[in-house]
């Protein structure tokens, strides 16, 4: 497991967990990415706007960046509560849910 820290322009820090083989998570629901250049915030922390199979849009549901109000860990809670609307991938199983986290070291 490997963490990048993100200084943001607004002076505020957070970590991106990045697998052994160069993938980045998502920082929500431990979600492998299928694109090695892929990060879900750039290196000042200014978000992609792109919409994770978990349902967050990185730049919309953390209100412009993290770690806004506690938006990955409410949403988080959300997520494993089966309490988001998901129209993309397939549905996980709580447990599954649970498994994935593993990868962010939830
Ligand atoms: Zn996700």
């Amino acid at each position: 497991m490997i963490i990048e820290t993100i200084n943001t322009w607004n002076g505020e820090k957070f970590e991106l967990v990045i697998s052994s083989d160069g993938f980045c998570f998502c920082p929500v629901c431990g979600e492998k990415s299928n694109n090695k250049e892929w990060r879900p915030y750039d290196k000042t922390g200014l978000p992609s706007y792109d919409i994770c199979s978990c349902g967050f849009e990185y730049g919309f549901d953390d209100s412009g960046v993290p770690p806004y109000e506690n938006s990955w860990n409410n949403y988080r809670q959300k997520w494993l509560n089966n309490e988001i609307d998901q129209y993309f991938g397939k549905r996980k199983t709580k447990e599954e849910k649970i498994d994935q986290l593993k990868n962010i070291g939830l």
